[in-house]
């Protein structure tokens, strides 16, 4: 083992499609944006597949890109895209990949791909039925079909899909959920008398797919679940977490009370004591924020980060348990074996598991495992 290692399981990420899948008639596209929320973009993306999804959803078309040129050729969108990126939206439209669009801008900007490359290009049109965030606000809506209806008659584009995001899906019978369900009906509706009747239809992110089947409607778009964590804390929906960090004790030390441990001394031995070094720290993507609250387990036990993290490192007094150099230390996992979760870590830094798992940086290789054996590692 490296230093430190984040440890995949493919099968728990073909297992959670397959999960997702058996709950719905619709087709299950997998987000894998962000390196596939951290456990490695093409790794994740091909056990999806062979757990059953047939979409790949991804942010930035750059990461639509690289799995064309790994030669994966499942249907695939690409979200997020800025003005200036107009060669990778040609790259985009010769490779066949589906591409968001909210908007006048970034229809002219298909549109002109699709003039270079005498291709049309694939579009999902976005309504913004109340996130405010993409998509196409609904007192524009009309214009903007228009202007597709336009650009498909020139053979400019195909609207393939129409498509939104919710705000509280995590939160089931919150009332905005069903305020946006409405309104995402209302533009179907909308779209429907512009001539707009796209083969996908689709606003269910992991917690709308696995909480609310009136969402599903062609495709649902999990991702977090893909990997196994669950969308509404508390709640497991039989979902397997695909990744455990681990990493190896880097020394081990007696010591006396009263010593003052890591930057600033915001932990001080209350007695004679043990400290173990965990080579992890913020720049690996370890929170800052869980100095003294973090947890781990070593040995069998578990324990909590003493003092503050640093950047490469942080220290864990251990009182009076054995253990010694080179022994694992596990921060988090599935939680079968009683070793903290993501979700604890997220409790202990105030934020979200994605955010846990999506930070883990390029320092910490990626350790594929499938049928319980290592397979490969990056
Ligand atoms: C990230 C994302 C998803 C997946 O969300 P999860 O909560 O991880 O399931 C789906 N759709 C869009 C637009 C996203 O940005």
């Amino acid at each position: 083992m490296p230093h430190a290692e984040a440890e995949v399981s493919l099968s728990a990420i073909s297992g959670n499609v397959a999960r997702l899948k058996s709950a719905t008639p619709a087709e299950v596209m997998a987000v894998v944006k962000a390196d596939g929320y951290g456990h490695g973009l093409l790794e994740c993306a091909r056990a999806s597949l062979a757990g059953g999804a047939s979409w790949l959803g991804v942010a930035l078309i750059e990461e639509a890109l690289a799995l064309r040129a790994a030669g994966l050729d499942a249907p695939t969108l690409a979200w997020l895209w800025s003005p200036s990126e107009s060669e990778a939206v040609r790259a985009a439209v010769r490779a066949g990949v589906d591409l968001s669009v909210g908007g006048s801008w970034s229809l002219a900007a298909v549109t002109a791909a699709a003039r270079e490359t005498g291709k049309p290009a694939r579009i999902h049109l976005k309504i913004d039925t109340g996130l405010s965030r993409n998509g196409c606000y609904v007192d524009d809506w009309p214009e903007l079909l228009a202007a597709v209806a336009q650009a498909r008659a020139a053979g400019e584009v195909e609207p393939v899909g129409v498509w939104s995001h919710f705000a509280f899906a995590d939160a089931p019978g919150h009332p905005v959920i069903a305020r946006q369900l409405a309104a995402f009906r209302d533009a179907l509706g909308v779209a429907g008398r512009h001539g707009i009747t796209p083969q996908v239809r689709h606003i269910a992110n992991s917690a709308a797919a696995l909480t609310l089947p009136e969402a599903h409607f062609d495709l649902v778009r999990p991702g977090v679940a893909v990997v196994g964590l669950s969308p509404i804390p508390g709640q497991g929906f039989g979902l397997t977490p695909a990744m455990t960090l681990r990493a190896e004790l880097a020394q081990v030390k007696r010591v006396r009370a009263g010593e003052g441990v890591s930057y600033g001394h915001t932990h001080t031995t209350a007695r004679a004591t043990t400290l173990a070094l965990v080579p992890l720290g913020y720049a690996d993507g370890i929170p800052r924020h869980a100095g003294n609250r973090g947890p781990v387990m070593i040995n069998g036990a578990r324990f909590t980060v003493s003092g503050r993290v640093c950047m490469d490192q942080f220290v864990v007094d251990i009182g009076d348990h054995q253990a010694a150099p080179g022994d694992s230390v596990v921060l988090f996992g599935p939680g079968n074996d009683g070793e903290p979760t993501a979700q604890d870590w997220a409790d202990a830094a105030d934020t979200i598991h994605y955010e846990i798992v999506t930070r883990l940086g390029p320092r910490v290789p990626r350790v594929y495992r499938d049928q319980g054996e290592p397979c490969h590692r990056r």
